[in-house]
């Protein structure tokens, strides 16, 4: 909700589609409204990011961006297989997002629909190598066909942030054996990194990238995979059997893309930057207090995105204080979501 919920001219770019054409397949069909907004979104993103695959959350979006990631080296007749992963992530809840994500109390049931991917471990500060090495090795053993990443910020996991330079080595690594990388910025993209896209934030180019929360300004469900040329290119054939075989009916609805359109415009021509920069500065000024307190540790910011662990005795995913944490702040007007406790 950058810009406040119902903002006038969401809610009038909405309007004024919903009496001009309100739903059409995307599958084989195109409307302005779409062109538009991939347009924009191809001019404000980095320039090797070329398409742009419609969806309807952040979910699909990763699932959107694993099968182009396995699409292309099937395509290219390079079969590779096992996806790399970062520990403690989260790419969302359908089944492929789930699989690519941390495991827990929240999917446990489920592990029989699962696949095996690999792992590698988000270190503690001062240790950061520990990533960069497993993930060499990774490679050197059997090369994967992509990573899978949350830009700086792993969000659902704990918002466990980490520095920008292993962002850049984990790039380079995977650059170095042609090992496709996807920027999961579902949760970091529309300033909450401190700039519109987490990728202003370091020069680290992905291949594929997604993005969703944010992506209407809170008004419409949309979703976004952006790719490179050849990765569109690997499926763009006459052959039939290279075709990018994903669809779901409202993809790109038209509705849902002059909010997105909208929304790009109000970040490109309003203060929501300067905005920004106010609620991280004050947030900043706002941790001093818990830094010095012993009953919190780890306490941390990117952007507007401030986190800090309370020590608790029962730790685990289901300990006792969240649920207790959330009826205190609900007295006090404040909606937590209801997660578990996710420190480390
Ligand atoms: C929320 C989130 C998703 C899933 O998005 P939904 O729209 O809830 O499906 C995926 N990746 C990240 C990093 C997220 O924070």
């Amino acid at each position: 909700m950058t810009h406040g919920h119902c903002h006038p001219h969401i809610v009038s770019a909405i309007q004024d589609q919903a009496s001009k054409l309100n739903q059409v397949i995307f599958a084989g069909y195109t409307h302005e409204p779409a062109e538009e907004l991939a347009a924009q979104l191809l001019q404000l993103t980095p320039a090797s990011l070329e398409y742009v695959f419609f969806s309807d959350s952040g979910s699909t979006s990763v699932e959107v961006a694993l099968k182009m990631a396995l699409g292309y080296w099937n395509n290219i007749g390079k079969r590779r297989t096992r996806i790399v992963v970062m520990q403690h992530s989260y790419h969302g809840d359908t089944v492929g997002a789930m699989s690519v994500g941390a495991r827990g109390p929240f999917n446990a049931a489920y592990e029989a629909l699962l696949f095996d991917v690999t792992p590698i471990p988000l270190s503690a500060i001062g240790r950061e190598q520990e990533t960069l090495d497993a993930l060499y090795s990774v490679c050197e053993e059997q090369i994967p066909p992509v990573l899978i990443v949350e830009r700086q910020i792993l969000g659902a996991g704990g918002m466990l942030m980490y520095p920008a330079w292993v962002l850049r080595e984990m790039k380079r690594i995977c650059q170095e054996w042609d090992v496709l990388f996807i920027a999961d910025e579902v949760m970091t993209g529309r300033g909450r990194t401190g700039t519109l896209f987490a990728c202003e934030q370091t020069d680290v180019t992905p291949d594929i990238a997604c993005y969703s929360k944010g992506l209407t300004g809170g008004s419409l469900p949309l979703a976004v995979t952006l790719c490179r040329a050849d990765i569109f290119e690997a499926h763009y054939s006459t052959d039939r059997n290279l075709t990018f075989y994903h669809s779901s009916a409202y993809t790109a609805n038209p509705l849902a893309c002059p909010a997105a359109k909208a929304n790009l415009d109000l970040w490109q021509n309003s203060e929501a930057g300067t905005r920004v920069s106010a609620l991280a500065s004050m947030q900043e000024r706002a941790i001093d207090p818990f830094i010095a307190d012993p009953r919190f540790a780890n306490v941390r910011r990117t952007g507007t995105i401030t986190a800090l662990d309370l020590k608790t005795s029962d730790p685990g995913y289901l300990a006792s204080i969240g649920p207790k944490l959330q009826a205190f702040f609900k007295h006090r007007n404040l909606l937590l979501p209801p997660l578990g406790n996710t420190s480390t």
